[in-house]
């Protein structure tokens, strides 16, 4: 797995250190954290006995763009579940398209049965499918966030610094269970928040902890019930309508960003959680201290932003 950059880039009204960690610049097909978690799913493909892909999402997603940049690689043949209901054309179903995937619209109610269906007649034509969940949930996702958890606690010992926070955009929650865990298995204290895009509580954060659970039996580790949910910090207080459009403040700091210090946010993911953070940091008088931003990449979607269009 490649190390990504993580460097200060200022200090905010409070006297707080901002970092952030560049998990944009993995360096597969415009990076992310769906690269991230899609480099420990290909790692299995190469090793096992597959020779075509099923997965799901968007039109906007970024892991059905990266999965089928992947598989077009491997001349393995992708095919993308996508639900009618969020199907605008963006760059990244653009570039599923030039990378040959076999997109499959259908309304958001048969997604599920559509995969089974679309699994079980490669199984019965010969085919050896691999299924990917969408957004690269499961184990082997969460695997991919205890990874970067360590990449940070080495960052810290090497620079002799402490992170008092860690945030960044929380969706399906696998990232933020993979970060969880890794902060288990170090065994050492701080706040990992994560600022939910869409999901509301409670259902939100107990997904992060069943995707917890789930990855501890797999290793045999556990914990104790009151710890995980200690540590699982899930705050839906900045989704604004959810899966939307920017507002004024958000357009704001993505701007800024962008001017200031070159890095590009969308507006479905990174800015909105950014702008999350900013408003946590403020309400919560959090204040001197050194904290970390996760910037979980989406490039094309800050493409889509620019041409106003509206990547839901
Ligand atoms: C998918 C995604 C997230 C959310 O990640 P989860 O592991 O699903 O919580 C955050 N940022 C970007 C850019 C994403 O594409």
């Amino acid at each position: 797995m490649s190390i990504t950059p993580l460097y200060h880039v200022y200090d905010d009204e409070y006297q707080n250190r901002i970092f952030i960690k560049r998990d944009d610049l993995i360096p597969v097909s415009f990076g992310g954290n769906k690269a991230r978690k899609a480099i420990n799913f290909f790692a299995e493909i190469d090793s096992g006995d597959y020779d075509c892909i099923v997965t799901y999402g968007s039109s906007s997603s970024n892991h059905c763009r990266i999965i089928s940049n992947m598989a077009a690689g491997r001349h393995m043949p992708c095919y993308i579940i996508s639900p009618q209901e969020a199907s605008v054309p963006t760059f990244n179903s653009q570039l599923m398209e030039m990378f040959g995937a076999e997109i499959i619209v259908v309304n958001v109610e048969n997604v599920h049965e559509t995969i089974e269906n679309k699994l079980s007649e490669l199984r019965n034509s010969g085919k050896k499918p691999y299924f990917i969940a969408g957004g690269g949930h499961g184990d082997l996702g969460t695997q991919a966030y205890v990874e970067c958890y360590d990449e940070i606690v080495q960052y810290e010992t090497d620079n002799h610094i402490k992170f008092d926070y860690i945030f960044f955009a929380s969706g399906t929650g696998t990232t933020q269970a993979g970060l969880v865990c890794g902060q288990l298995f170090h065994k050492d204290e701080r706040n990992i928040v994560g600022i939910s895009i869409a999901r509301k509580n409670p259902r939100g954060r107990q997904v992060i902890i069943n995707s917890i659970n789930e990855y501890l039996d797999g290793c045999g580790a556990d914990a104790s019930i009151n710890e995980i949910e200690n540590k699982t910090v899930f705050i839906d207080d900045y989704t604004g309508s959810g899966y939307s459009k920017a507002n004024e403040e958000i357009n704001a700091d993505i701007r800024k960003m962008m001017i200031m210090h070159g890095i590009p946010m969308d507006t479905t993911y990174v800015g909105k959680a950014f702008s999350g953070m900013k408003k946590y940091i403020a309400a919560n008088n959090i204040n001197k201290l050194n904290i970390l931003f996760i910037h979980t990449g989406g490039t094309p979607l800050f493409f889509d932003y620019l041409q106003g269009r509206n990547a839901e």
